[in-house]
Order: C-alpha cells, then sequence, then structure tokens
C-alpha cells in the first residue's frame, strides 16, 4: 500500500500525462476517430474483416468480442500522417525526429509497482480463457498474438532488446514464436548455448509509440524502450516482472511472462504477412508461459497480418534509418519513402536535389545496401511529390529511358517472404527517373493551371445549380 501511494504522489508530480494506449485512444475519441463495434463481433476472422475494412479511415474498439470480457483494440495507425501526430510532430518532421530519438535515448524510470500488475495470474494460465486472442488471415494456423513487445534481456550484459514477432497461442500455456535473424534471437543464442531458457516478457497495449521505437534499425543492446522514451520526450516507467527479471512499461495493459526454451522446436504457421503472402508452417521457437499480469480492466491490443498497420509500423522507422544511411554519403538526398504498394519494405523512392548526372545511380547503389530487403529503388527530383504514388509512376513515363537510366543487379540477398525470390536470393533494380542537369528549361517545364490552388468553389459555383439547367435548354432526367 505504501509503495502504491508513493506511486501516485510521483504521478501527480509529473508533468506530462501518462504515456500509455488509453492517451492516445482518448486523443483519438476527441475527432471521433476512434469507432466502437457492435458487442459480440467473432475473435475469429469477423474482428480482422471488420478492421481491414477500416484499416484506413479509423481506429476501432471491440467489446466483448466473441463473449470475452477484454475488449479489443485495430488501427491505431490508419494514415502516415497520424505516426507523425502520435509522436507531436508535422509530416515533415517526422523522419527527423526519429533519427534524433534514436540518436538520443532516454533512459527508462524504473518503478516500484505499476498498473499492469493490478491482476496477477501466476502458474497454471491458460492463454485464451485470460485473453481475448484474434485469428485474423483465412489461413492463419489459429489465435496470433500480433502486437506484442518481445521484451528480452541479454544474458550476458542485462541489457535489454524490444521486438515485435509472430507469436501463435499453440496451448494453454505455449506459444510458437517466429525469430528472424536480429536481436532477440541473438539472445536466445547466446542462453541455448549455455543450455539455458530465455527469459522474456510479452507486452500487450502501450502508447503506439512504443511499437514505433520497437522497429527502430537499433544495434545490438541498444534498447529500443529508451528510443521510446526520446520519441515521447518523457522516460518510460517499467516494473520487474512477477516471475522473471525483465522490466516491463508499468502503465502497459497485459504482461505475459515467460521463457523461450533451449532444444525445443515445435511447428509455427502458416501465418499471413506484410508482403500479403503466408509465412510457411515450420519446426520453431518455443514460448513457456509462467504468468499474465494486468490491469483491472485491460485492453488488448491486436494488429491484423498484412494490414495498413502492419505495414506502416515497420515503414517509418526504416525510412528514418534508410535516410540517414543515404545521406552519410549523399548530402543531395533529401527524402525517402517506403509506399505501400511496395509493402512498406521492398520499394524506395528517393527525393533528391540533383547536382550531376551520375549521382542517382550511386544513390541506388547505396539504397540497396541500406537493407537487404530493398529491391527497387526510384530516384526522382524535388518536384515530385513522393507521398504520392502516381506522381512517382508519371516521373518514371517522363523521365526514365530504359537502355540508360536503368541498373539490374543479379543475385542479391532479399527477402525470404518475398515468394518471387529463390529463398531469399533476390533481384535489384534501379530507377533513374531524375532530369537530365543541362536539360533546357522548357523541356522538362511541368505544365500548370494558373490559379488552380487558389479557386474558392463556393464563389466559383452558383449555390443550387439545378435551377438554370432549363435555361440552357438542358432537361433534367428523372
Ligand atoms: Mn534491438
Amino acid at each position: 500500500m505504501a509503495t502504491k501511494n508513493a506511486r501516485s504522489l510521483q504521478a501527480s508530480t509529473k508533468q506530462e500525462a501518462t504515456a500509455d494506449l488509453r492517451r492516445w485512444l482518448g486523443h483519438l475519441a476527441k475527432d471521433n476517430r476512434l469507432a466502437i463495434a457492435r458487442e459480440g463481433i467473432s475473435l475469429v476472422d469477423e474482428l480482422a474483416a471488420v478492421s481491414k475494412k477500416l484499416e484506413l479511415d479509423q481506429t476501432v474498439l471491440f467489446p466483448s468480442p466473441s463473449g470475452h470480457d477484454i475488449p479489443v483494440v485495430t488501427n491505431l495507425f490508419t494514415t502516415r500522417s497520424s505516426v507523425a501526430e502520435s509522436i507531436g510532430v508535422r509530416d515533415e518532421e517526422l523522419l527527423a525526429k526519429f533519427q534524433d530519438a534514436a540518436r538520443n535515448p532516454l533512459p527508462c524510470r524504473e518503478v516500484a509497482t505499476g498498473p499492469v500488475q493490478e491482476v496477477l495470474h501466476i502458474g497454471n494460465v491458460d492463454l485464451l480463457k485470460l485473453l481475448p486472442v484474434p485469428k485474423h488471415n483465412e489461413l492463419d494456423s489459429g489465435p496470433y498474438i500480433t502486437a506484442a513487445l518481445l521484451i528480452a534481456r541479454n544474458p550476458r550484459t542485462g541489457r535489454q532488446n524490444v521486438a515485435i514477432h509472430r507469436c501463435q497461442v499453440s496451448g494453454p500455456d505455449r506459444i510458437g514464436v517466429l525469430l528472424l535473424p536480429r536481436h532477440t534471437l541473438n539472445y536466445f543464442r547466446m542462453a541455448e548455448e549455455a543450455g539455458d531458457a530465455l527469459d522474456i516478457a510479452l507486452v500487450i497495449g502501450i502508447h503506439p509509440v512504443c511499437l514505433l521505437a520497437s522497429q527502430a534499425i537499433a544495434a545490438l543492446d541498444e534498447d529500443e524502450m529508451e528510443i521510446a522514451g526520446a520519441l515521447l520526450g518523457q522516460p518510460i516507467d517499467v516494473v520487474k516482472c512477477k516471475t522473471n527479471t525483465v522490466r516491463v512499461p508499468a502503465d502497459a495493459e497485459i504482461v505475459i511472462e515467460g521463457r523461450i526454451l533451449p532444444k525445443v522446436r515445435e511447428p509455427e504457421g502458416p501465418f499471413g504477412e506484410f508482403p500479403q503472402y503466408y509465412g510457411p508452417r515450420a519446426d520453431r521457437e518455443v514460448i513457456q508461459v509462467d504468468a499474465v499480469t494486468h490491469r483491472r480492466q485491460p485492453i488488448f491490443h491486436t494488429i491484423v497480418g498484412g494490414g495498413y498497420e502492419h505495414l506502416i509500423l515497420g515503414g517509418v522507422p526504416r525510412e528514418a534509418t534508410l535516410l540517414q544511411h543515404l545521406q552519410r554519403s549523399f548530402p543531395s538526398v533529401l527524402d525517402v519513402r517506403l509506399p505501400r504498394g511496395g509493402t512498406c519494405r521492398y520499394h524506395l523512392v528517393v527525393k533528391i536535389k540533383k547536382m550531376s548526372d551520375g549521382e542517382p545511380k550511386n544513390i541506388i547503389m547505396g539504397a540497396f545496401g541500406g537493407h537487404y530487403d530493398i529491391k527497387r529503388v526510384v530516384v526522382v527530383d524535388q518536384d515530385v511529390n513522393i507521398d504520392d504514388s502516381d506522381e512517382v509512376e508519371w516521373a518514371i513515363a517522363t523521365r526514365f529511358q530504359a537502355d540508360k537510366d536503368l541498373v539490374v543487379i543479379s543475385g542479391a540477398q532479399g527477402s525470404k517472404l518475398d515468394p518471387s525470390s529463390r529463398n531469399g536470393i533476390s533481384a535489384k533494380v534501379g530507377l533513374d527517373a531524375t532530369t537530365p542537369v543541362d536539360a533546357p528549361p522548357l523541356d522538362f517545364k511541368r505544365i500548370r493551371v494558373k490559379g488552380e490552388e487558389n479557386v474558392d468553389l463556393s464563389k466559383a459555383l452558383q449555390p443550387s445549380a439545378a435551377r438554370t439547367y432549363e435555361h440552357f435548354g438542358i432537361k433534367v432526367e428523372v
């Protein structure tokens, strides 16, 4: 009780509101961007279907899905602008802010207790009874926890890593998890070589900035939760788990505590992934669940595999990393985008203030070195709106000649999830869609109609045009 009072005192002296999921939902609710579904939507397929339908429009809260006590929320981000908004910056400041946060992380603040441990279930956990875990895409093997931060500690240094992994509910207290060759797998291999399990926590329901930060391309032992703190401008409060030493956000909704077991692999998948195809079933690592802790009335967050929220969450942090990577060598690079059509992973558009004619090809080669997922690079001039795929296509249509502006590289490393690759061996293509430096001014002068941007339709049009049709001899069809 004493610690609880100490905490509320500490909270009341804080300048900012708590950086939790509810703060973001409250912000969305203010502008009617948080839809409430009718009660009892099915956790199997139906919840994902409604979410997909609204993925570019509204965040959705589902009360009692399949009769479950705990509500589910989806679509925390519905536009690229909403990502900038969650960090409190304008769209054009988003990548710079993200880079700044990755360079200047803010250490977490450890607290003795937090809302996420108001209710404890230690031992004998039944995940599907406790939590409303949906099944998302048609051929998914079953219910998946898709929006959990997997937090693990380096067994040697004690530093924490934060990542999102797809988690298949395989049994009452068992989870199949896909570990791609990044930091979680690195920590797990250290533990497994010593014959140990790796202690982990799965954190569900946090401020979306924590999800974004988890996707930063940081170095090993750089704690992504500290990047989240920098993005929010306030340290994330963390609390120690009940059954292991992992520190989790104290203001989260739900935490699953457990261990990735050494020398155990069990079937996981298929699961609908970001390229809009299924990741196949195979033997993968297994989490043994030891405890579930949560708020008194928690909210469960889920991300539909391959949906817009999934794409944009991975896309923006990668853009920030790629922009930084390119600007290190090429000062003419102004901005980059990973458009949705390229699944926010494979296709990159680079906007430059062109200085010399050879440079776009160097930039193309540099971009391939920035991330192995990059499969196609288009370089455009600064007058092209790279948020509009039609404009990029127009630049290719009118500023690109395949016999001299094309770069093709075969047999490089690509994405294993790209079904057209040979198990990840992939070709790369680069398109220089920039205008020549010495082009005569009128050759690439974009047409425009003077004054279009200043037209006021309330002044230009008659209030009710219908009255005047007959005056022009036009008979209104009935
Ligand atoms: Mn990491």
